[in-house]
């Protein structure tokens, strides 16, 4: 555990620091049996230098740097699954807190997840950050330990957990069946089954029908919101569930609001063509703004949910889901918009109680 505490500490100080350079002093053949951890803990955004030294008190070529010594008694392999045991002990920033929208039934488990509670240290991704991407810093491992620890606050398996992609199209994945190339959404039936949707702007949704006993979860970006991810999400329930419009309950996560979200002229006009009330214009500022939520709401009426039973902060209850991820005080969520390449991911989820 040593080699793995202080490469997972050269990490965090790096990332704390906003550095990408990472040396380590070591020996040739050492370095051939720890490779494959720093393969596992660090993503491509990182430079890890060796210095191979028969000596480990030599010094790096670069000045601003994490020399790593590696103590000879090293414990031999390092595993994946024993870099995991070691990242279950770190502590978490803060609580795994996720909202719940008031429209969701008892008979669903569902929540929205916020940034607290995880262990991803660069500021951005902090801390709470659910998804991977190789251009980011978090390695797989560590968004791993991060579902593992939202799944264990809401008292789901995260060995069913399913996240959409984030293609920004409008595709829909029937768990059970051949998942295609891309999918935006997640439809299913099965008890214990967690599908979930992320989101960093782009808005989460989550679909209930309590009388059918399905769910839905769909990501929807401005361009999925267009091409109809909604849409397709409440198709592919009655398709495959015999869901009925009008029965469903659907709750819009956080995302960004029409306060924030300036487009231009281009996908202003895409929008005032479905609804010329969502673009927003002021007197004043320079770009327009569309309102998503507005737009996202008329979409889901037309498809025939009825208005009462969309939880997009217009209800009048007194919490509510849909905040901005850009705005909202104290950076209580991701934004893409806000904080560029290194952008953290929430996400909604929902599942169907197993009644146990
Ligand atoms: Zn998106
Ligand atoms: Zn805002």
């Amino acid at each position: 555990m040593e080699n793995i505490k202080k490469a997972f500490h050269a990490k965090c100080e790096a990332d704390s620091k906003g550095s990408k350079h990472i040396s380590v002093v070591t020996t040739a053949e050492i370095w051939e049996k720890l490779k494959p951890m720093y393969d596992l803990l660090f993503t491509k955004v990182y430079e890890i230098e060796t210095v191979l030294d028969e000596d480990p008190g030599s010094t790096c070529a670069k000045g601003e740097c994490h020399i790593q010594d590696v103590p000879p008694d090293t414990e031999m392999p390092i595993t994946e699954s024993l870099i995991s045991e070691f990242l279950r002990q770190v502590p978490g920033k803060g609580k795994v807190s996720p909202m719940l929208s008031s429209v969701i039934p008892d008979v669903f488990y569902h929540g929205f997840s916020t940034r607290s509670g995880g262990l991803s240290q660069f500021p951005s991704l902090s801390s709470l950050n659910l998804n991977f991407n190789p251009n980011r810093r978090d390695p797989r491992v560590v968004v791993q330990e991060n579902r593992s620890r939202l799944a264990a606050a809401c008292g789901f398996d995260v060995e069913k957990l399913h996240i959409a992609k984030a293609e920004h199209g409008a595709r829909v994945w029937v768990v059970g069946k051949h998942p295609p190339a891309a999918y935006d959404a997640i439809v299913t039936n099965i008890p214990g089954v967690t599908i979930a949707a992320p989101g960093a702007d782009c808005t989460p949704m989550l679909f209930a029908d309590p009388v059918n006993q399905a769910v839905g979860a769909a990501h929807s970006g401005w361009r999925g919101t267009l091409a109809g991810v909604a849409a397709e999400t409440l198709r592919a329930m009655a398709e495959n569930f015999g869901t009925v419009p009008s029965d469903v309950l659907v709750a819009l996560g956080p995302s960004i609001g029409p306060c924030c979200f300036e487009v231009g002229e281009d996908v202003a006009e895409k929008f005032a063509a479905v609804q010329p009330a969502c673009v927003v214009r002021e007197e004043g500022k320079e770009k327009p703004r569309v309102d998503l939520r507005k737009v996202t709401r008329l979409l889901l009426e037309q498809a025939g949910v009825k208005p009462g039973n969309i939880d997009d902060g217009t209800l009048g209850t007194e919490a509510t889901v849909t905040l901005c991820t850009v705005c909202e005080p104290e950076q209580r969520f991701f934004s893409y918009r806000r904080d560029g390449v290194q952008y953290g991911t929430q996400v909604g989820f929902i599942g169907i109680k197993t009644g146990e």
